[in-house]
């Protein structure tokens, strides 16, 4: 097997997911390099040496400087028809489900998403998703190479391998129409205390806080915990909290030592996204949720009573 991953970056820093990928490839074998884009991001390339990578592409150029899936296509493709790699794997972003959806086009080849995990059998490689709502697992593959995968997020832990990686600077020669986007504006949020993606503590809030101003009990108790705070759907859709909060199915995966969850019915697509948690905690009036069928530790009563009260014993401890 010889792979390619796409090692995505924010802030100088390259990202978890891909990283855990990363390693999940080189577990699987056979030469293993990566491809960092963007524009001053040289310096990464060590980083991915110590990650599993035994060969690391640059591509470093002013013209890869805003996160744009284009520019990306054209040198992903150009490596992989150079170099005959017969796998590229991504960690799914909202950028490298574009860059991958663009690589199948350009390379006509096959792509499946939303893996959960990577397998060798018998010599073929084979990917797992969800499928039916996230109720039963499928095992998929791919009738030609290369072959393409998108990883969900948080699927696959970083894990260090102490290699020193080669360093090879990729070409950037951009295909015209590859250049006709321009990014016009970019805003990031602001936000204090962890990400939900690396937080050990999340405090999670559902229908049940009853409005918007009272994720104010949610924000606290993470607070107080040091935690991060996510959503459901319910209440993403609603527009009680943005998207980017959002656990489950259509949001994020996430795995913390406590995920708290207050007024969350437990859905399965609110489940797959947090089942991983190591302590799950619930919090809700209906003694009947199906929450309390996979809580660790179920508190039947109304959260706007016992979350307050929960923050400040918690304050008073520390
Ligand atoms: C294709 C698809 C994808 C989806 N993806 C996602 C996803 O990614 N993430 C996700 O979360 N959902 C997802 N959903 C939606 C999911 O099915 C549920 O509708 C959603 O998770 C319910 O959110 P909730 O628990 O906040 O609301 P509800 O199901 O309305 O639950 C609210 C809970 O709060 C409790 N409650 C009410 N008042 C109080 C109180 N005062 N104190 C304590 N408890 C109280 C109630 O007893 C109830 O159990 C998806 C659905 C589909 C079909």
């Amino acid at each position: 097997m010889s792979t390619l991953v796409f090692l995505e970056h924010h802030e100088g820093e390259l990202q978890k997911d891909s990283l855990g990928v990363l390693g999940k490839a080189a577990q699987l074998g056979g030469e293993v390099s990566a491809l960092i884009a963007g524009s001053g991001v040289e310096r990464l390339a060590s980083q991915a040496g110590r990650f599993g990578a035994a060969k690391v592409y640059v591509a470093d150029d002013p013209a890869l400087e805003a996160p744009l899936p284009q520019p990306r296509v054209d040198v992903s493709a150009d490596l992989v028809r150079r170099y005959g790699f017969d796998t590229v794997l991504f960690g799914a972003t909202v950028l490298t489900a574009d860059v991958a959806a663009g690589l199948a086009a350009r390379l006509d080849a096959g792509l499946n998403w939303d893996l959960v995990d990577l397998t060798q059998e018998n010599g073929k490689l084979v990917g797992k998703r969800p499928a039916l709502d996230d109720t039963v697992y499928v095992d998929v593959g791919w009738k030609s190479e290369p072959r393409l995968a998108l990883i969900r997020t948080g699927t696959f832990e970083p894990v260090e391998s102490g290699g020193d990686a080669e360093v090879e600077q990729a070409e950037v020669q951009l295909e015209e129409f590859s250049t006709q986007a321009k990014m016009i504006e970019q805003a990031h949020e602001e936000s204090e205390g962890p990400s939900i993606e690396d937080a050990d503590v999340i405090v999670a809030g559902g229908r049940g806080l009853g409005g918007p101003e009272n994720f104010a009990l949610v924000e606290e108790l993470a607070k107080a915990l040091g935690g991060a705070v996510a959503a459901t759907r319910a209440v993403v859709d609603a527009g009680w909290y943005p998207y980017a909060a959002q656990v489950g199915q259509t949001g994020k995966t996430v795995s913390p030592k406590l995920y708290i969850a207050l007024g969350i019915s437990g859905a399965i697509q609110h489940k797959v996204g947090m089942q991983g948690s190591g302590t799950i905690v619930a919090i809700n009036k209906d003694a009947n949720a199906p929450i309390f069928d996979f809580a660790d530790l179920g508190v039947v009563g109304d959260l706007a009573q016992i979350a307050p009260k929960l923050t400040e014993l918690l304050k008073a401890r520390s």
